[in-house]
């Protein structure tokens, strides 16, 4: 997978490390030019090419697997640690300028600084300290060292300025050490809360009695839904509310009364698909939209909850004959919300006024 993000920042670390080799080069062409790197020509160039090309093929490795280096930072100790042996094999050819070229030791192990591991990079470090003191013991031992004094000092400033580098390194992998801690607690907590805010919505939004929604939510789904509708087509509006259910409460008890609303609950979601929305109204009251139908959808689908509730039977309390009465409208884009429940409201008053026990349209009370 292509991160973007990744992929531009170490674009953008390529770019710097192109830039410092090149600069190294034309640097290195000055030396020559002045006198104080001591190879032929031919030498120079060869050198020049080859600092290039190496780090044209690092970079070839570098991109060719950029994500798997994402997660193991070994090629970036390679690109330092060859950084470091080219910047020793410069200094080898420089005597007198050799102090000046010495601050490129730290050049080369900054861009290791922010992502190798401190260990790696204090060894790096050190690999740079023995490299330069090598070279300056191989020059004393073919006694082509013009002034060890000043190698010594030089060889001293080294060790002091790798060894704060590498406290440094330390230092600032401690820190990201402690930030990325933070941030997984962080987001613990994020996760944390991301629940404990589902959990309160699904509590601000359902009735508890019946797992229906509630009132209040109802009207947000049923405000949003009327919104999003395109006038292509029509939605069904239903109120339901359960006949006699007083005498239930009052005969066997309002636990029996509760025990029926569940079971009205139950009974209606199974007749009902996964996009029509069912909530407790009130009480014994119901409410139902169905997003897409015609009158037609709307009166089968209604027949079919009355007709499935008339038909249950509740092992608890037996003989219990249940009915319930429906009151229905239908909704279109730009209704509203109020006047449509009105509409049903008095559809369902008509029902109840013909006898209870049946569906009852606002169209029928037009059409009459
Ligand atoms: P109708 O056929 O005209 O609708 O008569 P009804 O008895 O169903 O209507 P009414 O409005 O007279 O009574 C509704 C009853 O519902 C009154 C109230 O105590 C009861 N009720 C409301 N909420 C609950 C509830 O959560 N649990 C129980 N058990 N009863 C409830
Ligand atoms: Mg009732
Ligand atoms: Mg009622």
């Amino acid at each position: 997978m292509t991160d973007p993000t990744l992929q531009r920042l170490l674009l953008k670390r390529f770019a710097l490390a192109a830039g410092t080799y090149t600069l190294l080069i034309a640097l290195l062409w000055v030396a020559y030019c002045a006198g104080y790197y001591h190879t032929s020509f031919f030498g120079v160039w060869l050198t020049s090419v080859a600092v290039l090309f190496s780090q044209g093929v690092l970079s070839l490795v570098f991109f060719g697997g950029y994500n798997y280096r994402f997660k193991d930072p070994s090629l970036t100790e390679f690109q330092v640690l060859m950084g470091l042996a080219w910047q020793t094999f410069l200094l080898a050819h420089l005597d007198s300028a050799r102090g000046t070229f010495l601050v490129l030791y730290v050049l080369v192990l900054l861009f290791g600084l922010f992502h190798l591991p401190s260990r790696v990079f204090t060894r790096c470090a050190v690999l740079a300290l023995l490299g330069f003191t090598g070279v300056n013991l191989w020059d004393a031992f073919a006694d082509r060292l013009a002034d060890p004094g000043l190698a010594a000092l030089q060889t001293c400033a080294l060790f002091i300025v790798l060894g704060w580098l590498s406290m440094y390194a330390r230092f600032v992998q401690g820190s990201r050490q402690r930030m990325r801690q933070r941030r997984v607690t962080l987001q613990a907590h994020q996760e944390t809360l991301r629940g404990m805010m589902f959990q309160l919505e699904e509590l601000a939004s359902t009735d508890e009695l019946t797992n229906l929604y509630n009132r209040r939510h109802f009207l947000r789904l049923a405000t949003r839904e009327l919104e999003t509708m395109d006038g292509s087509y029509t939605g069904g509006l239903a109120l339901i509310d359960l006949d006699h259910f007083k005498r239930v409460n009052d005969l066997l008890g309002h636990a029996s009364g509760d025990r029926v609303l569940q079971v009205f609950a139950a009974t209606a979601s199974h007749c009902l698909r996964s996009d029509d929305i069912l909530a407790r109204y009130g009480g014994e009251e119901f409410v139902l939209l169905i997003p897409r139908c015609t009158r037609a959808q709307l009166v089968d689908c209604c027949e079919r909850v009355r007709e499935a509730f008339a038909q249950v039977v509740i092992p608890e309390l037996p003989g219990l004959e249940l009915s319930l009465s429906i009151g229905m409208t239908l909704i279109e884009r730009g209704d509203d919300m109020d006047r449509a429940l009105h509409s049903a409201d008095q559809a369902l008053y008509r029902a109840k006024h013909h006898g209870r026990n049946r569906c009852h349209g606002a169209w029928d009370h037009v059409d009459a």
